[in-house]
């Protein structure tokens, strides 16, 4: 569904990832797992074309989008959710849903994109009205994926859903996104909370400052030896 081939990208001319070659298939959650400025961040920024990379291509189900601005990426079924949440405080939750089916073209589509986030996130139904800076910091990460669910994208790209919650809150929120992935949306997820990250992916790179260290299932990963002593504190 989506290939990187050696992409490298830089800010301001100082170059922060290196030939970076991924890959994601329908279906799948996989995770990228690093540091503090490893470049995961980057990486999503790269694929949703809010970064042009110096080098390398994407191709998105076999169309090369690197060259492509990001509102003609999201048209094709990608959504980003970016990390900090970055909703609209002073807005209502339904408000902010609303932002997120600026694709879609009638009011049909808009009812179902709000049934369909409104059965995944109860909670949501439940405080519509409110808003959103007043939701605690799981509802508001609940809130940036209904968002970026709105538009129906075919790949969501999450970018640290857990920084900030508390462990049970990451259990519910990383609960959801299995969900998701089971209705059959493909999710590429970031994350520095390595464990919980490994336990729900499919598959998982290391980043390691702008490189592609490992790569591998993320059982087997979960079993290596540097992984273990690097990333999961054992
Ligand atoms: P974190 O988990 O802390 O968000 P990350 O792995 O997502 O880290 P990035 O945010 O992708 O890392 O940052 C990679 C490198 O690029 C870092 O050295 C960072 O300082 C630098 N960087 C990120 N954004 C910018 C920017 N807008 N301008 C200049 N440098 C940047």
């Amino acid at each position: 569904m989506l290939v990187l081939e050696e992409v490298s990208a830089a800010y301001d001319g100082v170059q922060v990832l290196y030939d970076i070659s991924l890959r994601l298939e329908q279906g799948e959650i996989v995770c990228v797992i690093g540091a503090n400025g490893a470049g995961k961040t980057t990486i999503l920024r790269t694929i949703s074309g809010l970064l042009a990379p110096i080098a390398g291509r994407i191709w998105f189900e076999n169309t090369r989008i690197d060259r492509l601005p990001p509102h003609a990426i999201a048209r094709r079924g990608i959504a980003h959710v970016p990390e900090g949440r970055r909703i609209f405080d002073q807005l209502t939750v339904e408000e902010n849903l609303r932002m997120g089916a600026f694709l879609l073209q009638d009011w049909h589509q808009v009812r179902e994109a709000f049934d369909h986030v409104y059965q995944i996130f109860p909670i949501l139904f439940q405080r519509r009205g409110q808003r959103a800076g007043t939701l605690s910091g799981g509802e508001q990460q609940m809130l940036a994926i209904a968002r970026g669910l709105m538009s129906n994208p075919k790949l969501l790209l999450l970018d640290e859903p857990s920084l900030g919650l508390a462990p049970k809150v990451i259990d519910m929120l990383f609960e959801v996104i299995l969900n998701l992935n089971r209705l059959g949306r493909t999710i590429l997820l970031v994350e520095q909370n390595a464990s919980r990250a490994l336990e729900i992916a499919h598959r998982a790179y290391v980043l390691e400052v702008g490189r592609v260290t490992l790569s591998g299932p993320a059982r087997e990963l979960q079993e290596n030896e540097y992984v273990r002593r690097a990333y999961l504190g054992m």
